[in-house]
């Protein structure tokens, strides 16, 4: 089972962070459990060292879904301002910025170090000094941020929207030869253009397709 996430740099993750083990993987991906053990600095409040107990499920589709984590031990208190989703689990970031990150470095370790980390030491800085919640390059508070882009494009895959807005950032010359991101088999020039932004640009891409 663990081979399939070699390629997503597990091993070296289990050894970056040798209080974190494996678990029996169940149907929803592999669950990675134990502490996590972190040192990191920023220039407001100094180097902190710390550690959390925590769960991680890397789904089977990752990097097509991000990683789900949960503190288990009690020491982050549960809600908003610590930024602990309602279901438990540790909003470590937008949604769409999460998925972009782990979209372009499928990579474990990477998501420790650019994910959990700088959500950790922001937790650890509020614990200890009271501070507001330091956010990082992740940025926060856009929780639905994905949803709202689904219904724009019409798309219902994140990672059709990951790539949506990759072939948004295209030439039109170039956009235009590549395949509609929802998978109906069209390229985007035969697409009637429905969607526009303020300043004009018009996006790749249709709302709806009635045709396919
Ligand atoms: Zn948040
Ligand atoms: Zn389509």
């Amino acid at each position: 089972m663990l081979e399939k996430y070699e390629q997503f740099g597990i091993e070296k993750f289990l050894f970056e962070y040798p209080g974190i083990s494996t678990t029996p993987s169940s149907v929803l991906g592999i669950f990675l459990r134990g502490t996590f053990n972190f040192t990191a600095e920023t220039d407001k409040r100094g180097t902190i060292s710390d550690q959390y107990e925590i769960e991680i499920l890397v789904p089977f589709n990752f990097p097509r879904s991000v990683p789900v984590v949960r503190e288990i031990r009690g020491k982050i208190p549960k809600n908003g301002d610590f930024h602990v989703n309602p279901d438990g689990s540790l909003c470590l970031g937008s949604p769409l910025r999460l998925l972009s990150l782990v979209n372009s470095n499928p990579n474990l370790v990477a998501f420790a170090e650019k994910c959990l980390i700088p959500y950790f030491y922001a937790v650890s800085i509020k614990l200890n000094y009271g501070d507001d919640f330091m956010f990082g390059e992740l940025d926060h508070g856009n929780v639905g941020a994905l949803e709202d882009y689904s219904l724009l494009l019409g798309l219902e895959e994140d990672s059709q929207i990951i790539q949506a807005f990759q072939l948004m950032g295209l030439k039109k010359r170039v956009g235009n030869k590549k395949a509609c991101p929802c998978g109906c088999g069209k390229r985007l020039v035969r697409i009637p253009v429905k969607v526009a932004t303020c300043s004009g640009r018009k996006l790749p891409l249709h709302r709806h397709h009635p045709t396919c």
